[in-house]
């Protein structure tokens, strides 16, 4: 059986920092470097925050997450919420769009794209949202 680290957490934000570090402590088994790990904390931080920001408008939901570690030193992330969903989600990529108002920016995806090796967005109009991000370990 290959290593793997499977939770489900209140999409709350004083959840946020603990699921980044739940994430970093598991990839410390890949023995990454300081900015390796600051990138996964960061880009799990950004999915996590859409969780708790975006996905729930009307109460509490879960955010659901998954690490696993694959061959090359690859470290696997799913996290999903069964929240609001994304319409459309190639507009959602794009750098700057946001439906949070003045108080987001729209970077959190292009955040994401760029500190992984591999996003994918998954999602369904009141059915939630997937991520899925892959990143190498050198
Ligand atoms: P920032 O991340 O810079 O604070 P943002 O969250 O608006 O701003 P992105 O993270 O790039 O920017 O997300 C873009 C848009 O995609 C969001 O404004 C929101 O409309 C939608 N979105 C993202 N994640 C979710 C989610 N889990 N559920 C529902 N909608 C989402
Ligand atoms: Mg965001």
């Amino acid at each position: 059986m290959k290593n793997y680290l499977k939770m489900e957490i209140a999409a709350m934000g004083e959840n946020e920092s603990f699921a980044r570090s739940a994430v970093a402590a598991f990839a410390l088994f890949l023995n990454p470097s300081l900015s390796e790990l600051s990138d996964i904390k960061t880009a799990v931080s950004e999915a996590v925050t859409n969780c708790i920001v975006h996905a729930y408008p009307e109460g509490l939901g879960i955010i659901s997450m998954r690490c696993r570690i694959l061959k090359d030193n690859v470290l696997d992330i799913v996290i999903k919420d069964r929240g609001v969903g994304i319409a459309d989600i190639e507009q959602a990529r794009r750098p700057a769009y946001t439906t949070g108002g003045a108080d987001r920016s729209g970077m959190g995806f292009t955040i994401m794209e760029s500190f992984m090796n591999d996003l994918e967005i998954t999602s369904k109009a009141g059915k939630g949202t997937t991520v899925h991000m892959r990143r190498k370990l050198q």
